[in-house]
């Protein structure tokens, strides 16, 4: 989430600064357009001003009134324009800016005007040091020159730059402020976001805690309410007195046959919060020849399968080593073949151990009539039985594939099923190698 409002926030600068780039470039190419047109419009007024004051200059030239001329220039003055008058030699007649008489025959200005009768140039003053624009027209033997300080002239245009770069900068600055704070606004809403999220993932997870304490109670309770019938009743009719030998003996098989279910459930329930509780590591175990695990647990079970008629066939390879705590994988693999023996349907049974790939695989096979697809999801789950009734007549609590999970989880491995219909099923383990 984090890393994904840094992204975005980095788009974000990028797409600022490529505005800021693209405004700034238009804004130059308008500024010098701008700056251009206002030369253009300076040159024009410059030249009419100059050609009104020529006419009268000329004509007080003509008349030979001095005072006329200086009049008249004075008037431009005061309006902060130079005026000289220049005979056509280049020589100064008068000039409102400086009493120094120099030689302007060589001047852009002057030159052009005697051959073009008028002309406007932009140059630097001698006299003044200074950038002028000056507009000269030649009127009779003279040549009148007006000039205007360029700086003055194009002060619009200075300042109008001057507003374009501060509105620019300020723009930046503002781009960057709300970019700073949309970014410090995601991320906040970020933060908020993922603790939202937490305290959903927390609450659900409380809430599916709840429901798997009530569900677990239920079933216990449920789970031990017949076996505890079955003694409280047996035990009452005892005490009632009212039996005889045969069936004073038939009551106690029945109160030790329910208490024996009850103390499986109670061992079984247990062992389960033992392996839950246990911390998920095989690292800490022993390495153990998973082979000779097998076939010591088989071997426990090979009486019990010769009483149901059924053989225990084995398929281990040898010299398959992996880290295991030997007592639960021997009650796992025994959970595997009892219920082979309870729900295998009474054909031979196959205990197998190889190494796959990266893991140790164990499995019990039997031929029986298989387990519907529906219920293989759920099959590892406490208390999850396809037949009910059956399962407790035949002694199961109904937690015997949940520890088998919780055993190879134990391990770093994991359980699972396979099965077909009329087939078989197969139970296997797997487990990392070492
Ligand atoms: P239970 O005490 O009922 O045997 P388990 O957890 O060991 O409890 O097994 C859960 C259910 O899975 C059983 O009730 C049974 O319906 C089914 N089951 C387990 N093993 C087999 C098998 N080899 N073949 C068919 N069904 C099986």
């Amino acid at each position: 989430m984090h890393e994904k409002s840094i992204a975005t926030s980095f788009t974000a600068a990028v797409l600022a600064l490529a505005c800021a780039l693209a405004l700034g470039a238009i804004a130059f190419s308008q500024s010098r357009s701008f700056r251009d047109s206002f030369e253009r419009m300076a040159e024009r007024d410059i030249r009419l001003l100059t050609e009104i004051t020529a006419e009268r200059l000329a004509r007080a030239l003509e008349a030979g009134d001095l005072p006329e001329v200086r009049n008249l220039a004075s008037l431009r003055q005061r309006e902060g324009v130079r005026v000289t008058v220049l005979e056509a030699s280049g020589g100064v007649v008068f000039d409102t800016a400086t009493d120094r008489r120099e030689d302007h025959s060589r001047r852009d200005e002057f030159k052009r005007s005697l051959a073009a009768g008028e002309s406007v140039v932009i140059r630097r003053s001698d006299t003044l040091g200074v950038f002028m624009l000056y507009s000269a027209r030649k009127v009779g033997d003279h040549v009148i020159r007006l000039a205007v300080p360029y700086r003055e002239v194009m002060e619009p245009v200075r300042r109008a730059r001057l507003g374009l770069a501060i509105s620019a900068v300020v723009g930046l600055l503002v781009a960057f402020a709300v970019f700073a704070i949309t970014r410090r606004l995601s991320q906040r809403i970020d933060a908020l976001a993922t603790e939202r999220d937490a305290q959903k993932r927390k609450l659900a997870e409380a809430a599916r805690m709840e429901r798997f304490r009530r569900e677990f109670v239920e079933n216990v309770s449920h789970e031990i309410k017949t076996p505890l019938a079955g003694v409280v009743g047996a035990v009452e009719m005892l005490v009632e007195g009212k039996t005889d030998g045969d069936e004073r003996r038939s009551l106690l098989a029945i109160a030790q046959k329910e208490s024996g279910r009850i103390e499986a459930l109670v061992e079984d329930i247990l062992n389960l919060a033992r392996l839950e509780h246990a911390a998920a590591s095989s690292a800490n175990f022993p390495l153990c020849d998973i082979g000779e695990i097998a076939n010591s647990t088989a071997d426990r079970y090979r009486r019990a399968a010769d009483r149901d008629g059924v053989m225990i066939h084995r398929s281990i390879q040898e010299g398959v080593i992996a880290r295991a705590d030997r007592e639960k994988l021997d009650a796992a693999i025994g959970n595997l073949i009892s219920n082979a023996l309870k729900y295998g349907g009474g054909a031979d049974i196959e205990v197998s151990v190889r190494t796959v790939n990266s893991h140790v695989e164990i499995a019990v096979r039997d031929k029986g009539p298989g387990i519907p697809a529906e219920h293989l999801p759920r099959l590892f789950e406490r208390f999850y039985r396809i037949d009910k009734a059956r399962s407790r007549a035949l002694g199961g609590t109904g937690l015997g594939l949940a520890i088998v999970k919780h055993i190879a989880l134990l391990h770093g491995g994991k359980a699972r099923c396979e099965s077909t219909l009329g087939k078989g099923s197969a139970f296997i383990v797997e487990l990392p190698c070492a």
